[in-house]
């Protein structure tokens, strides 16, 4: 819905595991504002967004009510919800799992063996429809926290809980038994701000930027020298968005070859550039990349 300023609202996390990356996501994108906990709304200076800081289950209902046009939050949770809201851009941070385990004495070895055994969970809707489409016809135990501790106090057989390492249920003497969701933080829209063309145009301008900036996590821009004579050898071995730009030196018979290189190939592909006889390389982050 477009607000009445004509602003447009997006909703983050509070407090809690998605909202440092969330606002660094926002900051990354040229936007300034300043966080502030306490309060409800953050506007930002350079461009007509007010942000909204909200616990993060409420989230894909205000996005779907309206409140907000655009939120940011993890997929389990709008899994969970059934929220009817579009998913813009998944965001690259804030990966997890939903698990089922078991306690690490239980003689429980996969999920098929928990029928009619009590599951504890905070995921209701999302356990029930794995358990229906498995056909395992087992209790769901809702609770609103403490999960793990459902075994030990006897309340439930098995739990079900997010988790984003194994630790954690090693910690709390778990034993996985089966991931059931795979999550990771994305933006969230609301359909009718999609469609209405004054928020439309808000949205799709601030997406580009989102977008251009995740293309540019963990990419890297690489200058480096060469004898023009080694340039076959060297466009074999490096990476581009489109191909490599290939400038004369000053110097006679030497090119400078600019490129765009992934962090992970980067130390790889150095090595063989050096061995065919790259020199002076540069390497520098990058900012946005928009195509
Ligand atoms: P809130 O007070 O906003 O309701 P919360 O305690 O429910 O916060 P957090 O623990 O901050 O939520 O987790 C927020 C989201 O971070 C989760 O919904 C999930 O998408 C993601 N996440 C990533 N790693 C983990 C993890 N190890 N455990 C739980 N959530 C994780
Ligand atoms: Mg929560």
């Amino acid at each position: 819905m477009l607000a009445t300023n004509g602003r447009l609202k997006i909703a983050l996390q509070k407090g809690g595991r998605l909202t440092e990356d969330s606002i660094a996501l926002l900051r990354s994108c040229g936007l300034e504002f300043e966080f502030q906990k306490p309060a409800l709304f953050s506007p930002c200076s350079n461009f007509p967004l007010d942000i909204l800081s909200l616990r993060d289950d409420d989230i894909p209902e205000y996005v779907q009510d309206g409140v907000a046009d655009l939120g940011i939050v993890g997929e389990n949770i709008v899994q969970e919800k059934r929220a009817r809201v579009k998913v813009a851009e998944k965001l690259g941070f804030g990966g997890c799992r939903l698990v089922v385990s078991v306690p690490q004495r239980s003689t429980i070895r996969n999920v098929s063996q928990l029928r009619r055994k009590r599951i504890a969970t905070t995921y209701p809707r999302t356990l029930g429809h794995f358990l229906r489409s498995a056909q395992i016809k087992a209790e769901v135990i809702e609770l609103s926290g403490a999960v793990e501790l459902a075994p030990s106090l006897n309340v439930a057989d098995s739990v079900c809980d997010i988790i984003s390492t194994g630790t954690t249920s090693k910690v709390n003497g778990l034993r996985e038994l089966q991931t059931i969701l795979y999550s990771q933080a994305v933006l969230i829209a609301n359909p009718k701000s999609l469609r209405q063309p004054r928020t439309q145009e808000l949205i799709e301008r601030l997406r580009i930027r989102i977008s251009g900036s995740l293309v540019a996590r963990g990419k890297r821009y690489v200058m480096l020298n060469a004898p023009m004579k080694s340039l076959t050898k060297l466009k074999k071995i490096i990476p581009a968005l489109k191909s490599p730009t290939i400038v004369p030196l000053a110097e006679e018979g030497m090119v400078a070859v600019h490129s765009v290189i992934g962090e992970n190939q980067f130390w790889g592909v150095m090595e063989k550039l050096k061995k065919a006889g790259a020199s002076d390389i540069i390497v520098v982050p990058i900012e946005t990349i928009i195509k």
